[in-house]
């Protein structure tokens, strides 16, 4: 029997259907190698062990062969194997969303990012310089007392309680004219109820630029809540104070729970405070080396929490921390 033609047989095999039939053909029942036992009747009794033998290490190597083989050929398909889990697992449905939150501020991005913002982040652990002082609120100023401030290393290093840390640094580094956008978490020692929680998110914007007046701010103010809550949405603006900005605005949003008829969300005023803006004092502008002589801006911040409430009709805030999967987006 000639060994080396099985043995091109077997390596030119493609495929496992292909080398069974070779296998069975070979090893099989009625295949060759048991035909070739029948025959040991037919020889010598010398001889007859020589044979048995030989036709033993025959069978044994046409299997070791077969074997390798069958490994090859499924090395082979392993690839298109493969391709088929993966289109398995994208196949398979979506679990979870965004963060309520999380979805407010990619629009609010999204919106600032047409209008040419640039969208910036800022430490969250912060000095007393930038989330108080730069912002014209010296150490015995009693806005402070607004902010009641968790400390990691009094009196200096706290947890930012306001967004406007990352608009002292932003004033800083960059040279006028800019617009720049700054979603993020912030802290305060606050009691926490329906309404309000020591860990709340903030959304705010800087515009430093040539003759920047009260008109742009509105202009942009009106686009935002506009693509928030559509075109009919009802705002009012009220003088306010901010020790940041000269003259401030309070910025409301009709209650979107009671319609201005007064409920324990709005506190009975039938209105909801969104955030608060204003032009940007030149004494903050000085502080940053900017000349207010030159430059204009204005600044505004809200709360993100409330946007989402309102966009959403969640009646707690302590809903955003909890593990409700209630609020879907695009409800
Ligand atoms: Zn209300």
């Amino acid at each position: 029997m000639n060994l080396k033609k099985y043995q091109t047989q077997i390596a030119s095999s493609n495929s496992s259907s292909e080398l069974e039939t070779l296998r069975i053909k070979l090893l099989g029942r009625k295949g060759l190698i048991n035909q070739l036992f029948s025959e040991i009747k037919n020889q010598q009794p010398d001889n007859r062990q020589q044979y048995g033998q030989k036709l033993n290490k025959l069978k044994s190597q046409l299997q070791n062969l077969i074997k390798k083989q069958a490994l090859k050929i499924a090395k082979q398909n392993k690839v298109p194997k493969e391709t088929k889990i993966t289109n398995s697992i994208f196949a398979l449905p979506k679990i979870g969303h965004l963060h309520p939150i999380t979805t407010t501020e990619n629009q609010i991005n999204s919106l600032f990012k047409k209008l040419g913002f640039s969208i910036y982040d800022g430490p969250e652990i912060e000095t007393d310089e930038f989330c108080f002082e730069r912002l014209n609120l010296p150490k015995d100023h009693p806005a402070r007392e607004l902010q009641d401030s968790i400390f990691i290393k009094e009196p200096e290093i706290l947890l930012r309680t306001q967004t406007s840390s990352v608009e002292a640094r932003l004033l800083s580094q960059e040279k006028p004219p800019f617009k720049v956008a700054f979603p993020g978490k912030v802290y305060r020692n606050e009691k926490v109820n329906k309404s309000n929680h020591f860990t709340f998110n903030q959304y705010q914007a800087v515009v430093v630029g040539k003759n920047m007046t009260l008109k742009n701010l509105f202009g942009t103010m009106d686009l935002m809540f506009k693509t928030l809550y559509g075109p009919n949405v009802t705002v009012r603006y009220r003088p306010k104070y901010y020790p940041e900005v000269e003259p401030g605005v309070g910025l409301d949003m009709q209650c979107f729970n009671c319609k201005e008829k007064g409920c324990a969300i709005c506190k009975g005023a039938g209105w909801v405070e969104m955030g608060g803006a204003g032009i940007i004092h030149p004494i903050v502008l000085q502080k940053a080396n900017i000349d207010p002589k030159k430059w204009s801006g204005f600044a505004f911040g809200m709360g993100l929490d409330r946007w989402t409430m309102a966009k959403y009709n969640i009646k707690d805030i302590r809903t955003f921390s909890g593990g409700n999967l209630a609020y879907l987006p695009n409800k």
